[in-house]
């Protein structure tokens, strides 16, 4: 016999600074789900795990605006997240969090191991320090103006309205989040990871995984071709890991070194809840065991690049064998938005709604290979057309037909003919179907195969019209309805790993012994049931959502998004100027005569452009929407008096016109003719 398969499952450890919303879920947090699920079913040995984030800026940050301790912060979401990913379905071998000592614990160890192999450098540098507060201030304690977009609130590391990552030291007219006074520079040192020491092994791991999906592959290689860093990881602050050693003063680990080992002490913590401390070996260093990481987007390089090479400079651990990142979720056709609370909240949702309807949505709008849409429309439709209208449906007027006929026992089976067999034969090839889907991380298309099933089943049961073959022909009509009974029982268990609590209610109502999330998955296609099995009286499994439900869903959305609730917002609001003022501002044609990526940015382009007879450079943000290639030789508008900035140590003489949508559609602005670089617009 072939030795079980061994994984171990992780999903984003989520910030512990606010609630989860179903953008969340539908990245990191139901694509793995269904895929642990799927592998218990399937016998192998898997443990899935995740916790809370319960370091870094963002939770200081949000303390001191509350005038609480970070403590309180994370006392406070930490359950509620935990409770939320619950009461979803979200089945965690462990939940655990950054704060607990077994955490810090294991991370002080990484940090000293790596320090005593000679690993870490400590170097010298400048930062900004709050005279007035006495503390140095990192990443987003420094807020300023956007060297790019000019929005005044840029924070430290990254500018929320335009997008682009930031140095502190870019921001204009930098200001203390403490005091609100102008920082001063000031000489601290910190511990860096040689990052660029492990390209070529980077490199090799990545040669070695091909089948890592196309958009995480492209960002591996991305990062690779830029040239790794050397990266800080160490802060001056007070919430975190202590760094263990003597010189280190106050400092701890930045949250990035740290949190990414999480999954280590979450592993940790569940084999001490076992009564088996040493069983978290079994998964972390067993180089047979498949590591999966689910993230989001925004998360694959601290989990294909940077984690990896942490683990390999420890030595002795599994490496990841998988980073299967999804791309975002956006919320009725705009992106989700903490600060203006456009966002659905998984706390929200289950209080009006039944967990599953949202798992089955999230499922098959998984945002996969590109960014997809939740709108509560579209809910709707999924929930009374799909759940209801096709698997409900089915699964209901089987039962009930059972039940008024056949007095709720399984009734026996004539050999199959030519459709009988069929119908068989598409339950019993559903297991493959959809477990081969789920192996590649496939979730739309493992959903689809589920539906098939039932798409299929309704079919075969309205050619088979056990309505009339009731009256003219009993054994034909028991036939059918056995098969009915059959594929009903082989939904449930296809079903449990998308929608966990309707299986459980659908297995009931077969009458089933023991748990549907126990049952072997490989067996799930064969005709199970004996003839005589006594069913439980029918009950609906999913049910219809009204029209009035969802618009107040939807009006719910539209108050919220009040404008001015924020200064986002209010920079939204129109505000009329005078034609001298439009006057003011030298919009000029120019041409692209190079571009090329700025090194360690995403984000940033560096062009040079023809003005008339003078050449300028620009930076602009705009490296995620267009190649460099695309530019070259395009006719574009620019500001051309525009003050310059320094952006990333590079002078930017001009901005770039483009235009923007919430949802995140992009077009830069060209010219309809070719006409000469220089001319003015008006
Ligand atoms: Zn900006």
């Amino acid at each position: 016999m072939s030795k079980k398969e061994k994984l171990l499952v992780t999903s984003a450890l989520p910030y512990t600074n606010g609630p989860v919303h179903i953008g969340h879920v539908a990245g990191a947090y139901l694509p793995a789900d269904i895929f642990v699920r799927y592998h218990r079913l399937k016998g192998s040995d898997i443990v899935y795990m995740c916790g809370s984030d319960e370091h870094g800026v963002a939770i200081t940050i949000r303390a001191e605006r509350e005038g609480v301790s970070p403590r309180d912060i994370i006392d406070r979401y930490h359950p509620q997240i935990k409770n939320s990913f619950e009461r979803l379905g979200v089945s965690f071998d462990n939940y655990s969090r950054t704060s607990l000592p077994i955490h810090h614990e294991t991370g002080q160890e990484f940090f000293s191991d790596l320090y005593s192999k000679g690993i870490l450098k400590k170097k010298q540098e400048k930062q900004f320090y709050d005279e007035k507060a006495k503390m140095f201030l990192p990443d987003r304690y420094v807020e300023g103006t956007c060297p790019v977009c000019a929005f005044e609130e840029a924070r430290g590391d990254q500018c929320e309205l335009c997008g682009s990552d930031l140095n502190q030291t870019d921001l204009k007219n930098p200001v203390s989040k403490l005091s609100g006074e102008t920082p001063v520079l000031r000489d601290t040192f910190h511990w860096y990871f040689p990052l660029g020491d492990f390209q070529e092994r980077l490199r090799a791991f990545f040669d070695a995984r091909p089948n890592w999906k196309e958009n995480v592959r492209n960002y591996c290689y991305g990062w690779i071709k830029q040239g790794l860093q050397d990266r800080a990881i160490t802060r001056d602050l007070t919430w975190g890991i202590k760094v263990p050693l003597e010189d280190a003063g106050d400092k701890v680990m930045y949250v990035w070194f740290e949190a990414v080992l999480g999954y280590i002490s979450s592993t940790k913590e569940w084999a001490q809840k076992r009564g088996e401390p040493e069983r978290w070996k079994d998964y972390w260093q067993d180089e047979n065991c498949k590591l999966v990481h689910f993230v989001g987007k925004d998360n694959i390089v601290f989990h294909a690049v940077m984690f990896p090479s942490f683990l390999m400079a420890r030595g002795g651990y599994v490496l990841p064998h998988d980073v299967p990142a999804n791309e975002f979720l956006n919320l009725e056709g705009a992106k989700f938005s903490t600060s203006r609370d456009h966002a659905v909240w998984v706390d929200d949702y289950l209080e009006r709604f039944q967990p599953d309807p949202l798992r089955y949505c999230l499922a098959a709008i998984a945002p996969e290979t590109k960014d997809s849409d939740f709108s509560w429309k579209d809910f709707q439709t999924r929930n009374n057309s799909e759940l209801v209208g096709i698997l409900g449906n089915f699964v209901n007027r089987s039962l009930t037909f059972i039940q008024k006929h056949f007095d709720g026992k399984v009734p026996a089976a004539q050999p199959p003919d030519e459709l009988d067999q069929w119908m068989l034969k598409c339950m019993a090839e559903a297991p493959g179907a959809i477990g081969d889907s789920l192996e590649k991380y496939e979730v739309r298309r493992a959903l689809k195969a589920l539906m098939d099933v039932a798409r299929n089943a309704n079919k075969y049961f309205n050619d088979k019209e056990p309505w009339r073959r009731v009256h003219d022909d009993r054994d034909v009509c028991a036939t059918t309805l056995n098969i009915c009974a059959q594929v009903s029982r082989a939904l449930a268990v296809l079903m449990a790993p998308f929608l966990p609590f309707s299986a459980v209610k659908l297995w009931k109502l077969l009458n089933l012994p023991g748990n549907v999330h126990e049952q072997n998955w490989g067996q799930s296609g064969e005709a199970a049931l004996a003839a005589g099995h006594v069913l439980n009286p029918p009950e609906v499994l999913f049910s219809k959502i009204e029209n009035d439900v969802i618009s107040e869903e939807t009006n719910r959305l539209k108050s919220k998004a009040k404008p001015g609730s924020n200064k986002t917002a209010e920079k939204e609001e129109r505000t009329l100027i005078s034609f001298d003022q439009f006057k003011d501002v030298d919009l000029r044609i120019a041409k692209v005569l190079t571009a090329e990526k700025v090194e360690k940015t995403d984000k940033l382009l560096r062009l040079e452009v023809e003005l008339g007879t003078e050449q300028r450079q620009i930076i602009a943000g705009m490296a995620e929407f267009l190649a460099p290639e695309d530019l070259v030789g395009k006719k574009v508008v620019v500001v051309a008096n525009l003050q310059p900035a320094k952006i990333r140590g590079l002078e930017s003489q001009g901005m770039l016109l483009a235009a923007e949508s919430e949802s995140g559609e992009f077009s830069l602005l060209t010219v309809e003719k070719d006409i000469s670089s220089g001319t003015k617009i008006r």
